[in-house]
């Protein structure tokens, strides 16, 4: 019940056990194309996606590296740990950053934003997180995409946990770099980023100056557009795609809108449970359906408790704060592979473990709450 990694279907994980083409075989190469079609489907994208054997952050960083040269201006719109990474790693590359701090645990200001593009006439880019992850809070893509698209700015958004769990409209919000990862609502293993790039976005390829490599979207592109089975320029991980093919499946066997459905209805399960019991959640809107942040800032609850005594005593593995919340909260992720009985478990699992630690809680009044949600719900 983490937010990432998450847990993996056994249709999913029994493809890396599976006997391994070479990548430059036709089989493997047909494979590739049903995984990248398929991600066009899920990311509601026509734009080309790239795939690299990377974690999330080293589509980010891929991302930078090929959109900006040194010295560019970009506005970064952070909201917690995630966002402020798009401006650590612009600024690990000189880039001049404009930055825009909301409060954690609440939502990027757009009206801040569309300040900040008019006061920035060289931009080049503007980058923000979809969920972030670090606090439970879900941006305002479409409207930031608005702003940005009638400049001759880039929108660079990291979808990692987000896309796939919860609806998100590539083209129709106008993302020109949408970065995703393998290890979060596609329930695959760490190890893939994806990165979605639209007509604007490849344009600045052409013309980015800071230095690259492995990373080249050049390289990337040039065996991705105008051929008729895709390729990457550098081995790509074999097992990690042949088993996002199945992921994709399963997913388009659900239907991608009744999985955002299903995760809404986990999320406002979990919501409902936790506060139930008297906690108080971090966000008080723009609630993210992929993580619920618990807030544990005035003492009565240790956070270090509840993750270490979900973990130890029911095996049931959740997160902490992290950045300026580490130690502040804990994390309740519900994305992915998870269902009506994961949720009640955790619930069931957590009032206990808060009552063993000490805390004020009524044991069976989070999982009747939640029990309460989904006999209105039906099934
Ligand atoms: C998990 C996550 C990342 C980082 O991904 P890594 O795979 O750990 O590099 C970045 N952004 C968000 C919003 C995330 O949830």
């Amino acid at each position: 019940m983490a937010a990432g990694p998450v847990e993996i279907p056994p249709a999913v994980l029994v493809n890396a056990a599976l006997p391994q083409p070479h990548h430059r075989t036709k089989g493997f190469r047909l494979a590739f194309k049903d995984v990248v079609d398929g991600l066009q489907r899920l990311f509601f994208t026509k734009n080309t996606i790239l795939t690299m054997a990377a974690s999330g952050t080293g589509g980010m960083e891929a991302s930078v590296i090929n959109m900006f040269s040194p010295g560019d201006e970009v506005i970064v719109a952070s909201c917690g740990a995630f966002g402020q990474r798009w401006a650590d790693i612009s600024k690990a590359y000189g880039l001049t950053i404009h930055q825009i701090d909301a409060e954690w645990g609440k939502a990027v200001d757009v009206n801040a934003v569309a300040e900040k593009i008019k006061s920035v006439p060289n931009l080049a880019g503007v980058m923000t997180t979809f969920n972030e992850t670090s606090t439970g809070v879900e941006n305002d893509i479409k409207s930031i995409g608005e702003l940005v698209k009638a400049t001759n700015a880039v929108f660079i958004v990291d979808g990692i946990s987000g896309v796939g769990a919860m609806p998100f409209k590539t083209d129709e919000w106008n993302v020109d770099v949408l970065v995703v990862g393998s290890q979060k609502g596609l329930m695959l293993p760490p190890g893939l980023a994806f990165v979605a790039l639209s007509e604007k976005a490849k344009k600045r390829v052409e013309t980015s100056k800071l230095p690259k490599f492995y990373f080249s979207f050049a390289k990337g592109l040039k065996l991705m557009v105008g051929e008729e089975l895709p390729d990457t320029p550098f081995t790509p991980a074999v097992s990690l795609i042949l088993q996002c093919r199945e992921a994709i499946k399963l997913i388009e066997k659900e239907g991608i809108e009744n999985v955002w459905k299903r995760g809404a209805r986990m999320a406002e399960a979990t919501r409902l449970g936790v506060k139930a019991l008297g906690l108080k959640l971090l966000a008080s809107a723009n609630f993210s359906n992929v993580v619920t942040a618990v807030d544990c800032q005035d003492g009565a609850v240790d956070p270090s408790k509840v993750v270490k005594g979900l973990l130890g005593r029911f095996g049931i593995s959740i997160i902490g704060g992290q950045g300026k919340l580490k130690g502040k909260i804990f994390r309740l992720g519900h994305v992915g592979y998870v269902d009506e009985l994961d949720v009640l478990a955790t619930i069931a699992a957590l009032e206990l473990v808060l009552k063993e630690s000490g805390a004020q809680v009524k044991l069976g009044a989070g999982v009747s709450a939640v029990q309460e949600f989904l006999l209105k719900q039906g099934n």
